[in-house]
């Protein structure tokens, strides 16, 4: 049997009976040292520096030995004022890890009790810190892009007098992928963007904003993908109709496979994709594209770093008390 990808058997570090057996404070400490990077350096929340500060043990805190502030592992990130201890935390984070098409909130709550709102607000936290650390540095070289419609969908004849309405809720997420030629297969970096439709002014407007001049952008024979500035891309087109990959072996798999995860997601485990946090799943899913070449530990290691990095959630935080995200995150033009 062949060893699966980006799994490393070796270490047990993360077996999760492993970290069942550690105690609360190995737990919080095991959080602090993926935060920070270090097991004996700390980073101030508040003013930055970085030491060893005193250590307020009790509390299970920390005091900057700079400007005073006191701090614990989650201060200032989205998990700050958590209802869970920092075992579950853990333990949760590693299921989400663990699980390339999604965590479902339900199964967390079946597997460790408490109430269902904690977990499904937890996943989401993790999936907001997402969509608000996506790195901002342009897509290069063979870059492919295609649309998949998701949210909305009419299900069956017998609803199609809610086609109206289903119409109004549809949402397209357009994923743009860098080909990693060469060196490893598959694809490079990913970025998805939620529109309300494969449209030539969008589409013109987000790969001028997602793509470096120069580029070759690959796309199916949308009309939409008619709108890309000539000038600055060499424009390749996969005609699906006739065939799948042309024979100059042009072909667009890097964003199939990124669809037929979200919609495996969407089917298996989240049944329900609404547009108001479509952009979220959709970046839960390039998190476990990018991250599917890396062991346990290098995926444990980015997973905590960038959710913890991402700063309070202004969509999630008081979620409980009734706030709420306001505004779909869509592109438009
Ligand atoms: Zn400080």
């Amino acid at each position: 049997m062949g060893k699966a990808l980006g799994h490393n058997s070796k270490s047990t570090r993360w077996n999760l009976l492993a970290l069942g057996r550690l105690s609360e404070e190995e737990a919080r400490l095991r959080l602090a040292e993926f935060r920070w990077g270090s097991s004996t350096e700390q980073v101030c929340p508040d003013c930055g520096q970085v030491d060893s500060h005193y250590v307020r043990r009790a509390r299970k805190q920390w005091e900057c030995k700079g400007c005073r502030f006191t701090f614990s592992v989650t201060t200032r990130t989205p998990l700050a004022y958590h209802k869970i201890d920092h075992r579950h935390i853990l333990v949760a984070l590693r299921l989400f890890e663990a699980h390339a098409k999604g965590e479902a909130a339900l199964v967390m709550q079946r597997l460790f009790g408490g109430d269902y709102r904690t977990w499904f607000t937890l996943l989401h936290k993790i999936r907001d810190a997402f969509t608000r650390t996506v790195p901002l540095q342009k897509l290069s070289g063979l870059v492919e892009i295609d649309a998949g419609y998701f949210s909305g969908a009419i299900r069956s004849m017998r609803k199609r007098r809610y086609k109206k309405k289903s119409r109004q809720n549809r949402r397209a997420a357009i994923v743009m992928r860098e080909k990693n030629d060469g060196k490893k297969e598959g694809a490079g970096r990913t970025v998805t963007i939620i529109c309300r439709s494969e449209n030539p002014k969008d589409i013109a407007a987000l790969i001028t904003m997602w793509v470096e001049p120069g580029s070759t952008i690959r796309t199916d024979d949308h009309p939409a993908y008619r709108s890309i500035p000539r000038i600055l891309y060499k424009h390749e087109v996969v005609n699906h109709k006739v065939e799948f990959s042309s024979d100059t072996g042009v072909n667009e798999n890097q964003c199939e496979s990124f669809f037929s995860r979200m919609r495996r997601s969407q089917t298996g485990i989240y049944h329900r994709i609404t547009r108001h946090y479509m952009i979220d799943y959709a970046n839960e899913m390039v998190w476990h594209e990018e991250v599917r070449h890396m062991d346990t530990e290098a995926r444990m290691r980015n997973l905590v770093r960038r959710v913890f990095n991402a700063g309070r959630s202004p969509d999630w935080s008081g979620y409980s008390h009734g706030h709420r995200r306001q505004k779909e995150l869509l592109f438009a033009a």
